[in-house]
């Protein structure tokens, strides 16, 4: 696992996770870059998924961006941390790894799911998503080793935070 600071939609990797909505048709942050990076064939293939609850996962392709494959998660809404937030965000990190998983991918990038316009406080989400992936990995029958999980950190702040958990652990 490691933590990069770096646009997602730059990224060549076998998969990088969208931070969707439950609509999966599009919206703001890094939903709306990885929808204009793919192209009008993204929206396409979302409309025939039905949507996504909250803490499931999706797979598409990548159209047009560098990664082969989307998986597209819906996170939770910070409300306050008393509304199942934690084990919801969990979820969306572990059914991701499930499906790459499942597709023997070798690399996937997060984005920092829900801490933008979803407003989860970002040193929490980070340790969710660092303990979660960990849990995963050790969990999966695959080769620990076979899968690269790269967090990718739009701003300096989360990149500083993702370090620091990932030195201590
Ligand atoms: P959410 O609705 O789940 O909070 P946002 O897209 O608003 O999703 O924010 C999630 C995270 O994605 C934030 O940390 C934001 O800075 C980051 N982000 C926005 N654009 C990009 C991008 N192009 N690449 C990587 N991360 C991005």
């Amino acid at each position: 696992m490691e933590a990069i600071l770096n646009d997602i939609t730059k990224l060549k990797v076998d998969a990088i996770v969208n931070a969707a909505n439950n609509s999966l048709l599009g919206g703001g942050g890094v939903d709306g870059a990885i929808h204009r990076a793919a192209g009008k064939e993204l929206v396409m293939e979302c409309r025939s998924l039905g949507g996504c609850k909250t803490g499931d996962a999706k797979l598409t392709k990548g159209y047009n961006l560098p990664a082969d494959f989307i998986i597209h998660t819906v996170g939770p809404i910070w409300r306050g941390g008393y509304n199942a937030e934690a084990e919801l965000l969990a979820r969306c990190y572990r059914k991701s790894i499930q499906i790459a998983v499942a597709k023997e991918f070798e690399s996937l990038a997060f984005p920092c799911i829900s801490t933008g316009i979803y407003g989860y406080p970002k040193d929490k989400a980070a340790e969710v998503a660092v303990k979660t992936c960990s849990e995963e990995l050790e969990n999966s029958s695959y080769k620990i080793s076979s899968l690269n999980i790269i967090f990718c950190c739009f701003g300096q702040d989360d990149y500083d935070i993702y370090q620091q958990i990932l030195n201590k652990s």
